[in-house]
């Protein structure tokens, strides 16, 4: 039923650690672009896939802005680069950013940059499903998930003889195309693939690899005070189903036998009081969901749409977008999410964890 081709992308460069952005690194981006006559040929480094990724998440904490609480960002961290460590890619800058909104959601940019939102945070009771949140998202960095949907054409069409040598326009439209990605959220494969390689990494670590059905289950009640009362659309949320199940199979099937969930120590950490989707905040459509914000996308995102990992919920995942967002379930449920206010400081909140932290954090936790 996956539409979608599985295509393997060959890393441009060794493993190499992201320096920080730097007009260097724009420089190399050109180069890639430069490289491509058309987007779907492109071929990205770290370094380039890095700086096209700062790119992004700076339109997401644009539009939803930072949660500014050391505290709480250190802790999102702790547990996000402990599952960092054991993936594909434990050398690249990982970042994670607490976004504040009500709304429960979660965004995966190229690059290692992980968000979730307050929201989320809110909803979750435990450690371990807090990690299967973080670990499928994980995922979709590791495995370069908007980058291959870049390549699958979903991006600008650049002139043949286009380069972007000193040609920064460009690259905000790269980013703009990316950003549109990662908000509309990954097909159908992608969501299945994070599901299925991101529950493994919460179970390496030594986290109960049910943490992300937990997570799923609760949405699903979550939405059922909108979806279920106004539309059969989304009541029963069959793909949702789909996806627990098949987590459930394969937990029994690999023996993921794992077993912290880390209850009290989530509890102790995060105190954000969850707000029912239907009395959540919204922003109206076409207007500016980035408060103040200087680092606004050139182009409004979408606030109609049904975004980011709310976006899986969706029936048929994001590859059946039109017929489901135009239809009656755009403005309800996980669409409600997606329109929800956000905060108006989008300043990152610099965290430093060291291997020993992150070390002293698991066994403190009982985690291996
Ligand atoms: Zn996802």
């Amino acid at each position: 039923m996956n539409r979608r081709a599985l295509v393997t992308f060959t890393l441009g460069a060794a493993l190499a650690v992201a320096p920080a952005a730097s007009a260097e690194q724009l420089g190399k981006l050109g180069g890639a672009l430069k490289r491509a006559n058309q987007l779907r040929d492109i071929q990205m480094n770290d370094a380039e896939e890095a700086q096209l990724g700062a790119e992004v998440s700076q339109r997401i904490r644009a539009r939803y802005g930072v949660v500014q609480n050391q505290a709480v960002h250190r802790y999102v961290t702790l547990v996000g680069t402990a599952l960092a460590q054991v993936s594909s890619r434990p050398g690249i800058a990982w970042k994670f950013i607490v976004l504040d909104t009500d709304a429960v959601n979660a965004f995966a940019a190229p690059g290692g940059f992980v968000h979730i939102t307050k929201g989320a945070l809110a909803n979750l009771k435990t450690e371990s499903e807090l990690a299967g949140v973080l670990g499928h998202e994980i995922i979709h960095v590791s495995e370069k998930h908007t980058i291959r949907a870049i390549q699958k054409g979903k991006a600008v069409q650049m002139g043949a003889d286009e380069t972007v040598a000193g040609n920064s326009a460009l690259l905000g439209k790269l980013a703009d195309k990316a950003y549109e990605i990662v908000d509309s959220g990954f097909g159908r494969g992608d969501e299945l693939e994070s599901d299925e390689k991101g529950i493994v990494l919460a179970n390496t670590v030594g986290y109960a690899p049910t943490g992300m059905n937990g997570f799923l289950n609760m949405l699903m009640e979550r939405n059922k005070a909108t979806d279920g009362a106004r539309s059969g659309l989304f009541a029963s949320h069959p793909e949702t189903k789909e996806r627990v199940d098949k987590m459930t199979k394969q937990i029994a099937s690999a023996k993921l036998g794992s077993t912290a969930t880390v209850g009290e120590r989530y509890a102790a950490t995060i105190t954000f009081k969850p707000v029912p989707v239907t009395e959540i905040a919204t922003v109206e459509a076409g207007s500016s969901g980035a408060a103040g914000g200087t680092a606004k996308p050139a182009e409004e995102p979408k606030k109609k749409g049904i975004g980011g990992l709310a976006a899986s919920l969706r029936p048929g995942g994001g590859e059946k977008k039109s017929a489901q967002v135009t239809g009656s379930g755009a403005a309800r449920g996980a669409g409600k999410e997606s329109a929800a206010k956000g905060g108006s400081n989008p300043a990152v909140v610099a965290v430093s964890v060291s291997a020993a932290d992150v070390a002293a954090f698991k066994k403190a936790g009982g985690l291996k």
